[in-house]
Order: C-alpha cells, then sequence, then structure tokens
C-alpha cells in the first residue's frame, strides 16, 4: 500500500509499527457549533482510510479528539450565560449523530481536551526541565521553538522565512516572549474562562498540546498515522512535532496525511467565511449517504468544490448502486422459491470475473487510498451485475454478486439497502411528538403532555424518561 506522505512530499509503502497494527490519530473538531460538511470531509475520508485497512486485515486503534476548550466555545458560553461544559457536551453529541447519519464509526477512543489536563501539565513539566519551554513572567508557558532544529520539516518553512513573515504581526503578550516564533503551550486564566491549577498560574491549555498528549497516551509516543485537513499542517502538526519530539526524544509520526479543502465558489467552506452548510442542512434535503458517496468521489487530496449539481449527480450515481442491491435483493427472492441446482456452467465461467472487481478496486485503494477510482471499481461491478443477471440466475451466482457489491461498498462506508422514507418520516414524527409533550410539561399541561403519551402508545410506540432524556422504542 502506498501512501503519500506530506512530510516527504511522496508516496511511500505503507510499513506498519507493529505487524497487523495501525495506530491513527485524526485531529477532531473544536465543538461550539453543529459541524459543516467541511468538517465532515476529514472524518469521512479518514473512516474510509480506517475501513480499508480493516478490510486489509489490520487491527486499526483510531483516536480522535474533541477540543472542547476554546476561546470560541468560551464565547457561546458566555453569550448564552452557561457554563464552557455545557455547550462543548452539546455539540459533542450533535457531532456524534452526524457522524452516525454519515456512517463514520465512532473512534477506539474520543478523547476530550478538557478531561486530559493532567497529562499536558506533565508534557508542559517534561519540555520546561528540557529546556524546550519556559514561563514568562505573567506565568504563560511558551515552547523555546529555536531550541528544535528540525522545526519546518512538515510544513517545509524555514525558521528565518517564519520569522521574516512574522515582522509587523503584534500579537498580545508578544513582548514577553523570547523570540516571536514561539507558541503557548500554557496561558494564564481570563475573567469567565474555565481554568485548571498548573504549577505556573491558574489557566488553560495552548491548542497544539492536547493533541501531542492524547496521542502518546492512547496510541504511544511514536505512530503509524497523524491526519487530519490540509490546514492543520502549520502550525498546529508543525507545532505538535516540536512538542512530541522535543518531549519523548523519539519520531512523533511515520506518515502525515491531510486531505484538501471542501471549498464553495472556490473558496475554503468554513465558519468564520460563512459560506458553509451544517451536515444537518444537508439531511434534510439528502440521504446523508449521498454526501458520503460526493466525498469519496473525489480525491481526498484534490479540493472538491461544492454545488447543488454536484450533489444531484451524487444523488443519481448512489442511486444506481442501491438499485442494483434491491434488484439483486429481488432476484434472490424469487431464486429461492425454485428448486436450486446451483451454478450453471456458464455461471462456473462467469464467476473469476468477480475477483477482477475486486482486484481492481483494490489496486485502487492502494495507492494512496485512491477512492474516486475504487468507486469506478464498483460502478464497473454494477454494470457488470446488470448484465449478468436475471431471473434465470442461480441463488449462488446471486448471492456471490450481492456479497461482493456489499462487501465493497462497506469499505466506503457506502450502504446498499434503500433508506425508508416512510421509517424516516416516522423517526421525525414521533420525534416531533416527544418535542411537543416537552413543551406541555414546561408549561405544566399535564393533561396534554399524556394525552402525547397515550397517543403514540396506541400506535405502539413506548416513551421512557430517562436521565439523559425521552427515549423511545416499539412495543
Ligand atoms: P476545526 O473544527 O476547524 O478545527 O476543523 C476540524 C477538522 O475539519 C480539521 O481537520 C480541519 O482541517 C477540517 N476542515 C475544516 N474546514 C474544512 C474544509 N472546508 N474542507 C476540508 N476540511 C476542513
Ligand atoms: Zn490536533
Amino acid at each position: 500500500m502506498q501512501i503519500y506522505n506530506t512530510q516527504n512530499k511522496r508516496l511511500e509503502e505503507f510499513k506498519p509499527i507493529r505487524e497487523g497494527e495501525v495506530s491513527m490519530y485524526v485531529c477532531g473538531p473544536t465543538v461550539y457549533n453543529l459541524i459543516h460538511i467541511g468538517n465532515a470531509r476529514p472524518m469521512i475520508v479518514f473512516d474510509t482510510v480506517r475501513r480499508y485497512f480493516e478490510y486489509k486485515g489490520y487491527k486499526v486503534n483510531y483516536v480522535s479528539n474533541f477540543t472542547d476548550v476554546d476561546d470560541k466555545i468560551i464565547k457561546k458560553a458566555n453569550e448564552e450565560g452557561v457554563d464552557s461544559s455545557v455547550i462543548s457536551e452539546r455539540y459533542i453529541e450533535e457531532c456524534k449523530k452526524d457522524m452516525a447519519a454519515l456512517n463514520v464509526k465512532p473512534a477506539t477512543v474520543h478523547p476530550k481536551a478538557t478531561q486530559e489536563i493532567d497529562g499536558m501539565i506533565e508534557m508542559i513539566s517534561t519540555l520546561i526541565e528540557k529546556d524546550f519551554a519556559y514561563v514568562a513572567p505573567d506565568g504563560t508557558v511558551y515552547f523555546r521553538t529555536r531550541n528544535d532544529r528540525s522545526y519546518g520539516k512538515l510544513s517545509h518553512k524555514n525558521l528565518d522565512d517564519l520569522q521574516f513573515n512574522m515582522r509587523g504581526i503584534q500579537v498580545a503578550g508578544e513582548e514577553q516572549k523570547e523570540d516571536p516564533l514561539d507558541f503557548v503551550l500554557w496561558k494564564p486564566k481570563k475573567e469567565g474562562e474555565p481554568y485548571w491549577d498548573s504549577p505556573w498560574c491558574q489557566g488553560r491549555p495552548g491548542w497544539h498540546i492536547e493533541c501531542s498528549v492524547m496521542s502518546k497516551r492512547y496510541l504511544g509516543e511514536t505512530i503509524d498515522i497523524h491526519a487530519g485537513g490540509e490546514d492543520l499542517i502549520f502550525p498546529h502538526h508543525e507545532n505538535e512535532i516540536a512538542q512530541s519530539e522535543a518531549a519523548n526524544g523519539k519520531e512523533f509520526v511515520h506518515y502525515w496525511m491531510h486531505n484538501a479543502f471542501l471549498n464553495i465558489d472556490n473558496r475554503k467552506m468554513s465558519k468564520s467565511l460563512g459560506n458553509f452548510f451544517t451536515v444537518r442542512e444537508i439531511d434534510e434535503k439528502y440521504d446523508p449517504q449521498v454526501l458520503r458517496f460526493l466525498m469519496l468521489s473525489a480525491h481526498y487530496r484534490s479540493p472538491l468544490n461544492f454545488s447543488a449539481d454536484q450533489m444531484e449527480q451524487a444523488k443519481a450515481s448512489y442511486e444506481r448502486i442501491v438499485s442494483c442491491a434491491e434488484n439483486l435483493d429481488y432476484l434472490i427472492g424469487n431464486a429461492g422459491k425454485k428448486e436450486d441446482a446451483g451454478l450453471t456452467d456458464a455461471e462456473k465461467d462467469k464467476l473469476p470475473a468477480l475477483e477482477q472487481f475486486r482486484g481492481e478496486f483494490e489496486k485502487a485503494m492502494d495507492d494512496d487510498f485512491n477512492t474516486a477510482d475504487g468507486i469506478a471499481a464498483i460502478f464497473d461491478l454494477v454494470k457488470w451485475i446488470n448484465s449478468n443477471t436475471d431471473e434465470a440466475s442461480s441463488s449462488e451466482f446471486l448471492n456471490a454478486s450481492k456479497a461482493l457489491l456489499t462487501e465493497l461498498c462497506d469499505v466506503m462506508g457506502l450502504i446498499t439497502e434503500r433508506k425508508s422514507e416512510i421509517e424516516d418520516d416516522e423517526a421525525s414524527y414521533i420525534e416531533a411528538k416527544i418535542a411537543e409533550r416537552q413543551a406541555a410539561r414546561k408549561a405544566r399541561d399535564f393533561a396534554a403532555a399524556d394525552a402525547i403519551r397515550d397517543e403514540l402508545k396506541a400506535k405502539g410506540i413506548v416513551l421512557e424518561d430517562t436521565k439523559e432524556g425521552v427515549k423511545w422504542h416499539k412495543a
């Protein structure tokens, strides 16, 4: 398998640290709002990378963090007059719902920055001991960038150019830095901000340190793959390398993988530009699988321009896969009713073609996870199935065709069953009724609340009041 390594700017053969295992860390979102579909790109892409490794027989340890302490979270918490953990917990839950809708597998571990403060204090203390960090008069701890001889090796920047580019940029607290290139590891608290005790001051961590600490804690000092969107290459990932390698004295990451941007009108989709769609908005109009399909129809290192046209095309293409699977199910059902004489001679001759499609698919995916070509291989298979199966096909032949189609789609995280519109409507109907009942209870109109419960009960839906909220199931 070949992986494009951002650090060495070339394709490299994948060699795991431990035979048969892959350790992977993917930088996750800052949770202060619903995620947009740009944030969904790394989730979908690296979930597919993980799935392909699993298909190949590797055990994948997949860690992806939630950044749950950050200026934007604090700002939103202050606006709503709640603790910042209320905001972060709310959007972690929402993000998990979006991931489930996109069929992104939960990570092996989803650590949260606020749960890892001890580890961060420990790593920062080590950096100070090793002279890679210093405490400024106000208690801020900075990383001493110039002590790191290899700084810039990921982003291919050199320190003097960086320094030149920084001239004239005045950042708060700059005057206490030894060097403008130094970056924050720990900063003192400000009014209205969450804080933790530390040997230097009551305060909170800088952003970069969390990933160095969580990656080490859950995956070890050296890991196979570290990934994220390409905007993270500098400074985030560069600083992670600096911190980890200085603290541990070992190489941090073997393969750095970065996805290109999802753009709108050729500009990066981002919260700050306001040119974004949330995953939730897209789900209202389309099956979330269509979005997943669209993301995978481009190579992860190519920019992808999002448009309504692209979504419509993706919808039509994905529909071809679903119809093929549906048709196979129909034929399999019918074949089951007939006396089964097993594979015909003609079918025996045709079966090896299936393995050729598998080969085509693997060749694409082995080449730096070329999902665009992987999907093309799936379409070649769909075309072949459509023209080689009919009412006369044997169960065995039909099942072999269906098994391969499902297996390859599963590597892409694409579900081949048609999502029942009725089921979908039913779920949103029930959710709406539950919300109505909650509103009635809040207004202390218990009669109305009970009437809604009874109405749902008559339809076979049972409501359960739990600590986490109202849950429902079928009787
Ligand atoms: P953030 O919450 O901004 O830290 O982003 C979470 C992840 O989404 C990071 O890996 C970013 O690189 C990635 N990301 C943000 N915007 C985009 C975009 N428009 N296209 C692709 N990836 C993005
Ligand atoms: Zn990170």
